[in-house]
This record gives C-alpha cells, sequence and structure tokens, in this order.
C-alpha cells in the first residue's frame, strides 16, 4: 500500500518575518500533501533566510481535510531540519508551542515519543520525503547544507 511516490505537495502561500533569536529574515511556506484520494497532511515550513546553524522547523497537520472533517480528527507532527554540508538530517521534535499548535487547526500536538518508533514515523517521513522532493520553495533549504559548516 505505498502510494506515497503519488503525494504531491501543493503550494498555498508564503510570509516573512524575523527570527525571534536574531533579528534575521525568515520564511514560512505552507501548503497541502495530496495524493489522488485528497489532502493528507498540510505543511508549514519555517527557516531562517541564510543561516544554516538555524535548524529548519517542518510542521505537518496529517489527518483529514476538507469537507466532513474537523480538528479534532487532525494531530501535529513537527520536525526539525539541521543543514550539514553533504545533506542535513531530519529529527522528530515535540510540536507542543507551535504556530500550528492550534485548535483550529489540530486536536493536538504530538510529542517526539508519540512519533519515533511508532507506525505514524513511517508516515511522517514518506510525507516529509514527498515535500522536499516536489515543494520547489525547498531548495532554498537544501542550499542551506552547502554554507552549514561542519562543527554545528
Ligand atoms: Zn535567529
Amino acid at each position: 500500500m505505498n502510494q506515497d511516490a503519488d503525494v504531491q505537495a501543493n503550494f498555498w502561500n508564503e510570509s516573512t518575518g524575523h527570527c525571534d533569536c536574531c533579528g534575521r529574515q525568515s520564511k514560512t511556506i505552507w501548503g497541502d500533501l495530496a495524493d489522488s484520494s485528497g489532502a493528507r497532511a498540510v505543511y508549514f515550513v519555517q527557516w531562517t533566510v541564510n543561516s544554516p546553524e538555524h535548524m529548519a522547523n517542518f510542521d505537518l497537520v496529517l489527518g483529514p481535510w476538507g469537507d466532513g472533517t474537523s480538528p479534532s480528527d487532525r494531530v501535529l507532527v513537527s520536525l526539525l531540519y539541521r543543514p550539514r554540508p553533504g545533506g542535513g538530517s531530519f529529527m522528530v521534535t515535540s510540536g507542543k508551542g507551535r504556530r500550528a499548535d492550534d485548535r483550529s487547526l489540530c486536536d493536538r500536538a504530538l510529542e517526539r515519543a508519540d512519533v519515533v518508533g511508532t507506525p505514524l514515523a513511517g508516515e511522517v517521513f514518506s510525507l516529509v520525503d514527498a515535500l522536499w522532493r516536489t515543494e520547489p520553495r525547498v531548495e532554498e533549504i537544501r542550499a542551506l547544507d552547502s554554507i552549514a559548516s561542519h562543527e554545528t
């Protein structure tokens, strides 16, 4: 039942702001990840521009979307991307307190332990993989790998 190759990111919008810690420009993009049966998640990706020492936030609101669904059907899973020379890595983190930890979007934010080592982890990583492959704006995050230092 691996249909994940069919999952595509559909960009909705973006915004810019300033990093809380250093005031540099930050960017957020959001959209949905959908296959032929409809949206499986909505993504919010936030990063600090040209700042590989900052990890990028990938927040996924997982579950059904659209008519007949409600926020109580969905959960938030948050990941961090650490840029590294030659290719960075993702790790699951707590979604508590993220902007998408919002009852108009989801029932609750999951903790790392709610995801890692569970069947949900496979779904999360396949959706992130689809996002990484099919959302062209992620290129700006991928580019951080080449300016990241080996030490961070
Ligand atoms: Zn900062």
